[in-house]
């Protein structure tokens, strides 16, 4: 067997600085695994919550997915840590307050922040609350550190019908009611374990979604097989969370390419779940030259050890360009379920910084 080549860290310093000062946008962004271990720990003194660690250095290990992680499930068995701290205002006010500040200093200009308010909800915190709470911890962000923010409601696999119809009709709730100004709800989410829940379970929702027009995405394509991705195409999803499998069905590759949808790629979390066998076998690379529509997420932050530069520099290490890279930023922008005077509005500000940094390219 010829051994898999190792996971090869991206970059000098100096380019590090240089893709951090790229202007991005990540939208694919799960705000309970985002979380920085400093929180967790005082989260936990607060809420009384045992942990399985009580210093920075051991809970990392507990909360941070490791590289012997072997699939998808394994991975999601790391929130289960995390939930049981995330049931008051102050807590998704925080969390989403300093994922704001994470999001700057990787010069994000845009996050679209995903979770399934179900998981945090309880008889004393509503799920409007929860989205309440995000709302104003995000709206805090977005004053404090420039960082624009809304939030995309996840409807969960492992959830009841029942569970999943009040998330989404909160989400409905929250959508028609869109404030003038600030963060607010702009569309819904599919996450969880699609080996075991697969999309057509939960066509209604998306078909209610269409009818409404609430723009919707969903992960698919994450394990083995292309058929969650298919019902994802038929159910007429906007964008695909990660879509990995593509590759295995030719006919859904190009329907992905002439419909223009595009793939929110997520490429440490795609080989920590074992979605990819190793780093040099991620397709996203091979998407890109076939014409798929690419971005670049971090989907979690905190649960990877990671932040969106560090992702830039592993698509340098499977052969993007910088140039490129600023060029998938700004298209990014395009994907977002935001109005076209917003679009607009952001590709100005990226415009100007983008003429500054491919001088110094040429430099
Ligand atoms: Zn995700």
């Amino acid at each position: 067997m010829i051994p898999h080549p190792p996971l090869k860290e991206p970059s000098s310093s100096q380019l590090t600085s240089f893709l951090r000062q790229i202007p991005k946008v990540d939208l694919h962004c799960h705000l309970d695994g985002s979380l920085r271990v400093k929180t967790i720990l005082d989260l936990a003194r607060e809420t009384q919550v045992k942990l399985p660690a009580n210093n920075i250095k051991d809970l990392t290990s507990f909360v941070q997915v490791s590289p012997t992680c072997q699939s998808l499930s394994e991975f999601l068995q790391v929130f289960y840590v995390l939930y049981p701290l995330l049931r008051t205002p102050q807590a998704i006010e925080r969390v989403a307050y300093e994922l704001c500040e994470d999001c700057a200093k990787d010069n994000i200009r845009y996050v679209e922040v995903r979770f399934a308010p179900m998981l945090n909800a309880h008889d004393k915190f509503s799920i409007e609350d929860v989205l309440n709470s995000a709302l104003k911890g995000l709206a805090r962000g977005e004053k404090k550190w420039g960082v624009q923010a809304d939030v995309v409601v996840c409807l969960f696999r492992s959830h009841s019908t029942k569970e999943n119809r009040k998330a989404f009709e909160a989400a409905k709730h929250f959508w028609a009611s869109t404030p003038t100004s600030g963060p607010r709800v702009v569309g819904i989410d599919l996450a969880g374990d699609e080996a075991r829940h697969p999309t057509l379970e939960f066509s209604e929702f998306f078909e209610e979604a269409r009818s409404l027009g609430i723009p919707t995405t969903c992960h698919a394509g994450e394990t083995k097989g292309t058929e969650n991705l298919k019902a994802a195409l038929e159910l007429r999803v906007q964008r695909i969370g990660h879509g990995i499998h593509l590759m295995e069905d030719q006919k859904l590759l190009k329907q992905v390419v002439e419909r223009r949808i595009p793939l929110e790629i997520g490429i440490t979390s795609n080989v920590r779940t074992k979605t990819v066998s190793h780093l040099q076998a991620h397709p996203v690379r091979a998407f890109h030259d076939a014409g798929v529509r690419v971005s670049l997420n971090t989907d979690d932050r905190g649960i990877l050890g990671i932040d969106l530069t560090h992702e830039y520099g592993m698509a340098v290490s499977l052969g993007f360009q910088p140039k490129e890279l600023i060029q998938i930023g700004l298209e990014s922008i395009e994907h977002l379920f935001i109005t076209p005077e917003e679009k607009m509005g952001l590709k100005e500000k990226f415009q100007s910084e983008i003429v500054r940094l491919n001088k110094r390219l040429q430099n």
